[in-house]
């Protein structure tokens, strides 16, 4: 069932999307060769908590950091150690959450270690661009799968494939609602969107195959071509005047 919030509730939202795009930047600032993915996590937590704010991830399903991160052809679900260095040309996604006063937030990016081939600059440029794509179509009148298709169409132009196994989600009191939100799919399909939802949209953009299996750990997430893999993720409410961004820092 999906839960529509009021103007109210999605304020809220944005309070708790606040913390989590404004860790996530500041994670950004520190990503550089020679950190360790846990260090990174570390400080995730500190701040986490100096927000007054609970990580969403830690303990979920039994996750054990408070960020997944993903490396390279690692795709999502990343486990964070302090024995993982980030090399110069890495490029590492940071994939966050938090929940502020009951509410969660849901972000991610995937950021450049060092200088980075421009190959790789290119994938992240298209995803983030192909999320932008995808929240311009968080609008009343609009159909669940009118946001995938931008995505798809966008991203498959540039020779990339979308990750197909992993989706998007409703977001709010819990960390996934529904509906699922794939970012594939054709467009005029699936139920019509309506104000008041809230959605994270995130899609995860392979520079070969789309194909992804999970690593023995039983978490992270690779590419079966161990070709790239970049995911950027908004929090995004569907408002009167449309889309909103909830996870933008402050
Ligand atoms: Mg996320
Ligand atoms: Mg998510």
């Amino acid at each position: 069932m999906i839960q529509l919030k009021s103007i109210e509730e999605i304020e809220k939202m944005r309070a708790s999307g606040r913390i989590v795009g404004t860790i996530l930047k500041e994670m950004g600032e520190r990503v550089r060769p020679g950190v360790t993915t846990g260090e990174l996590d570390a400080y995730a937590e500190a701040r986490t908590l100096e927000f007054g704010a609970i990580p969403a991830f830690k303990g979920y399903h039994g996750f054990p950091g408070t960020v997944c991160i993903s490396v390279n052809d690692e795709v999502v679900h990343g486990i964070p150690s302090t024995k993982r260095v980030l090399q110069e040309g890495d490029i590492v996604g940071l994939d966050f959450g938090v929940i502020f006063d009951g509410w969660y937030g849901d972000s991610a990016r995937t950021f450049a270690v060092g200088k980075i081939a421009d190959s790789a600059q290119k994938l992240l440029n298209v995803t983030e661009e192909g999320l932008l794509k995808g929240i311009e179509q968080c609008r009343e009148g609009s159909r669940l799968f009118d946001i995938g298709h931008a995505v798809q169409n966008f991203v498959e132009g540039h020779g990339y494939s979308v990750v197909r196994e992993f989706v998007g989600h409703g977001i709010g009191r819990a960390l996934h609602e529904d509906p699922q939100v794939p970012n594939y799919g054709p467009r005029g399909k699936g139920i019509p969107l309506k104000v008041g939802m809230v959605l994270a949209i995130e899609p995860m953009i392979n520079m070969g195959r789309p194909d992804v299996k999970v690593l023995k750990d039983g978490w992270t997430a690779v590419t079966c071509d161990r070709s790239l893999s970049a995911h950027f993720e908004h929090t995004v409410a569907i408002t009167e005047s449309g889309p909103q961004i909830l996870t933008l820092a402050i």
